[in-house]
């Protein structure tokens, strides 16, 4: 009854709200198997953080990729599909009720769900590219994929010989400056404020929902667990992404 409630309230905050930007995380993706960093079985559980560090690249990009590739054996992230709750993000932009996704996950499910390009902010890169570290020339990740695969490490930029990264953020290493600034400029703007799938713990990208509800807008929490900002939003909702936004999506027609 409460969880009905709490569907009708967001409902209604969507219906009045004028411009809304949905803050997405690892949770929304979880429900495509692709498993978050912290929760019992997620990444962190097989893998470890200090070989994905910006450090760890420099000093060995042969293991950096090496890692990588085990780590895409794992978790076949190129097989993932969207799933219910990207699908409704993808709907809200539809009904003309989203303005912005910006997103910390790297895997392209916004996209591939139906998102325009130009309404998803990637905070974190993604994985459909490789980027050359010394003269930013990028490509598509397919265009190396082979010789990754054949343990040719690490691939070469093909313009300056410089070696390539996958265009995701390591840890230690700068967001990209445009898709930040573009993100603060959406949070101080919005009217409404959607965390969905987030623990709220990476910074500096967990400061856009302080940000969002210090200039104005309503903060809503989807999360399977209690976050940081939980006492200061206006809503929040401990529920699957999938099913929670489906319910909230059906209020709207
Ligand atoms: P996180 O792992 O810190 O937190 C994920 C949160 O999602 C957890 O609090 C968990 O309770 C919640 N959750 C899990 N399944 C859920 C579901 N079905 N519905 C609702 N909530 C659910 O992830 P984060 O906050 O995104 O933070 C960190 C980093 O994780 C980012 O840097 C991101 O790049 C990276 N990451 C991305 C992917 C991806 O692209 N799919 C996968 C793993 C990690």
């Amino acid at each position: 009854m409460k969880l009905k409630r709490a569907h009708q309230q967001v409902a209604e905050l969507l219906l009045d709200a004028e411009t809304v930007v949905a803050f997405t995380g690892a949770g929304i993706s979880t429900e495509s198997s692709i498993p978050d960093f912290r929760s019992p079985g997620g990444i962190w559980d097989r893998f470890d953080p200090d070989d994905f560090t910006i450090e760890r690249f420099y000093q060995d990009p042969k293991k950096y990729w090496e890692k990588r590739l085990e780590l895409h054996r794992a978790f076949r992230f190129e097989e993932a599909q969207p799933n219910p709750a990207h699908h409704a993000v993808a709907d809200l932009e539809r009904m003309g009720k989203l303005n912005m996704v910006i997103t910390q996950n790297i895997d392209g499910l916004h996209q591939a769900a139906g998102n325009s390009e130009a309404r998803v902010i990637e905070l974190h890169g993604n994985v459909r590219e490789v980027k050359c570290m010394v003269c930013e020339a990028r490509y598509p990740r397919e265009s190396v994929w082979e010789e990754v695969e054949r343990g040719d490490l690490p691939p070469r930029c093909e313009r300056c010989g410089g070696v390539m990264k996958l265009a995701t953020v390591s840890f230690g290493e700068l967001l990209p400056a445009d898709a930040l600034r573009r993100a603060e400029q959406a949070a101080r703007t919005c009217d409404l404020f959607m965390v969905v799938g987030s623990s709220l713990g990476v910074e500096p990208a967990a400061s856009l929902p302080r940000n969002a509800k210090w200039h104005g807008a309503k903060l809503m929490i989807i999360n399977l667990e209690p976050t940081p900002l939980d006492r200061v939003a206006d809503i929040v909702i401990h529920e699957k992404a999938g099913a929670c936004l489906t319910e909230i999506l059906s209020r709207l027609t």
